[in-house]
């Protein structure tokens, strides 16, 4: 039950002033967030990838309000791959953007996004790594697969992401599962209403098993965003049936989350791409973690009242 209340205050400007200026968010939200600068996150990204981890970078952030903003998230992201090319590390580490960040929302909203995101993605190519556009909340999805179309004629590798939860997912995979996509099917994170989405946790999961299985059968490349050990073993089967090699599909997980799981993939020759988040702007990205396990939520609350 708690779930949906705290995916609501997730869109609550007046929760956002709250919670972001509260004296103990910070080390809680360490958890998921290990840094808000390039110079703080990059001792993470060395040592995830020494451990012979994988990564798709996020500069955490959403729904920003002018152009400005949008210009100021491409320039974040364009000084992250900077980062990553003098560290050589252009094969190891992806990027994740959230199209919302990038101007999506305002007027004009699709060409701003488009044009924002497209310089990332360029640099991304020139390091020989690419960029994943991260699905939101499912009003904005046919511009998100517009920009992915558009993006991928000149940079086939960009990747997208579809939601298990949404009706349209399972169209949208068979359309997606084509040679050269590259497609990271997660639960979904989003509110979403009984009429475009399931609302049961059990609906979401066959949802999942049979949209992989899609994915695992076509001609693309899956990406295997869940960490739930159920999945991970379907997952496993699913590959293993349709005749795929461990380089042939990934499996991916949030920084903060079954770090153990993370190494253990790893370790046993998969290809394990761990979503490491940083920035400053964390609220959104925090409170959809803290919505995933409501024990999260408590764990933050005792922590508040400890300190208060
Ligand atoms: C790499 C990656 C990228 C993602 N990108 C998107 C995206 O673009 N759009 C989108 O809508 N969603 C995205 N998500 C989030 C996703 O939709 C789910 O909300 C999230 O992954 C939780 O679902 P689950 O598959 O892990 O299964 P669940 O059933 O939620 O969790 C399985 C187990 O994992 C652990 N766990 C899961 N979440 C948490 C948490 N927050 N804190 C502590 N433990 C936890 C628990 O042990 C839980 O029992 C992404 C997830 C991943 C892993």
């Amino acid at each position: 039950m708690l779930g949906p209340v705290i995916l609501a205050a997730s869109r609550s400007d007046r929760m956002r002033r709250l919670i972001s200026a509260a004296p103990v968010t910070k080390q809680v939200v360490d958890r998921f967030i290990p840094g808000e600068t390039v110079d703080e996150i990059v001792p993470i990204i060395q040592e995830l990838t020494a451990r012979g981890l994988e990564l798709t970078m996020d500069v955490v952030g959403e729904d920003i309000t002018t152009p400005e903003q949008a210009e100021a998230a491409r320039d974040a992201y364009l000084a992250l791959v900077e980062r990553l090319r003098t560290l050589d590390l252009g094969t190891r580490a992806e990027m994740s953007v959230k199209l919302s960040m990038f101007g999506q929302a305002l007027d004009g909203g699709h060409e701003l996004a488009l044009a924002n995101v497209r310089p990332v993605v360029e640099a991304a190519a020139a390091i020989g790594t690419t960029v994943t556009l991260d699905a939101e909340d499912h009003t904005t999805l046919d511009s998100m697969f517009a920009i992915h179309e558009e993006l991928r004629r000149d940079f086939p590798q960009t990747g997208c992401v579809i939601q298990a939860y949404l009706f349209r997912t399972e169209a949208d995979a068979r359309r997606l599962a084509e040679a050269g996509s590259r497609v990271r099917l997660v639960k979904g994170a989003y509110k979403e209403p009984a009429e475009v989405a399931y609302q049961q946790k059990h609906e979401i999961d066959k949802a999942y098993v049979r949209v992989l299985r899609i994915l695992m059968e076509g001609e693309g490349y899956p990406m295997v965003g869940s960490h739930d050990p159920r999945l991970i073993s379907i997952a496993q089967e699913l590959a293993r049936q349709a005749g795929r090699k461990p380089d042939e599909y990934e499996f991916q997980m949030l920084y903060g989350i079954r770090g153990d799981e993370h190494l253990r993939l790893a370790a046993e020759g998969h290809r394990m791409r761990v979503y490491t988040a940083y920035g400053t702007d964390w609220y959104g990205y925090f409170m959809r973690r803290l919505a995933e396990k409501p024990a999260n939520l408590r764990f933050f609350v005792r922590s508040m009242i400890s300190k208060g």
